[in-house]
């Protein structure tokens, strides 16, 4: 499947979840400007996929803007390397998200049914499972990619190489495996047939509490 055919099926399978997901979001008391999950999570995983859709945008800005938002890429993934919490790079000041259209799906699953504070968002079971199902649909989909923080995906999309081999459909993980193992990378085509690592990418908030 070319990469085209495969970005519009990511998009189906966003848009399956939103209608399957829709009863139980429609009782979230989530609302703009609450970026609770955007800045105490720091666990925002995308697939290789989603990497690309933003790093396209990120493209298409002037140069200025190029630059300052891949210092804050870059900063965020130095603060990660120290363990420490940092918003995610796209956070704007307003507490709004500079990519929502874009975002990759560990945003789009979230939603709260009580208020976050440190205890973190509230969700319903059967979303947490549908959300499982949707990741594995993603990885399969994305089966020559890879998953993990958007920071180290969108670092790895940037260097054309990389990016021209993975758009060629080439797959190539041995090239990749010092980052990968230093960063926490995961081989999609390798987790996507096992229901026991799924959530290790593109992962729900680690205190997550399920309804
Ligand atoms: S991509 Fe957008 S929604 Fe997702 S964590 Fe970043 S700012 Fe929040």
């Amino acid at each position: 499947m070319d990469i085209k055919t495969k970005l519009k099926k990511l998009k189906e399978i966003y848009d399956d979840f939103e209608i399957q997901a829709r009863p139980f979001k429609d009782s979230a008391v989530c609302k703009v400007g609450c970026a609770f999950c955007c800045i105490h999570f720091g666990n925002v995983d995308a697939i290789t996929m989603e990497g690309l859709i933003i790093h396209e945008w990120i493209e298409t800005l002037d140069k200025p803007d190029q630059i300052n938002i891949r210092k804050k890429i870059s900063k965020n993934m130095k603060k990660r390397e120290k363990r420490s919490i940092t918003p995610c790079p796209f956070l704007k000041k307003d507490n709004t998200c500079r990519i929502y259209t874009m975002r990759p799906f560990s945003c789009r699953q979230l939603y709260s049914l009580r208020k976050c504070t440190h205890s973190g968002p509230m969700v319903h079971r059967q979303a947490v499972e549908l959300a499982k199902k949707t990741v594995k649909k993603l990885q399969q989909l994305d089966a020559t990619g890879y998953s993990g923080h958007i920071s180290y995906i969108l670092h790895l999309i940037a260097k054309p190489d990389f990016r021209e081999l993975y758009k060629s459909g080439g797959f190539d993980p041995v090239k990749i495996m010092p980052f990968g193992k230093k960063y926490g990378i995961i081989i999609n085509r390798m987790v996507s047939s096992s229901s026991m690592k799924i959530m290790q990418a593109t992962s729900l908030p680690s205190n997550i509490t399920e309804k």
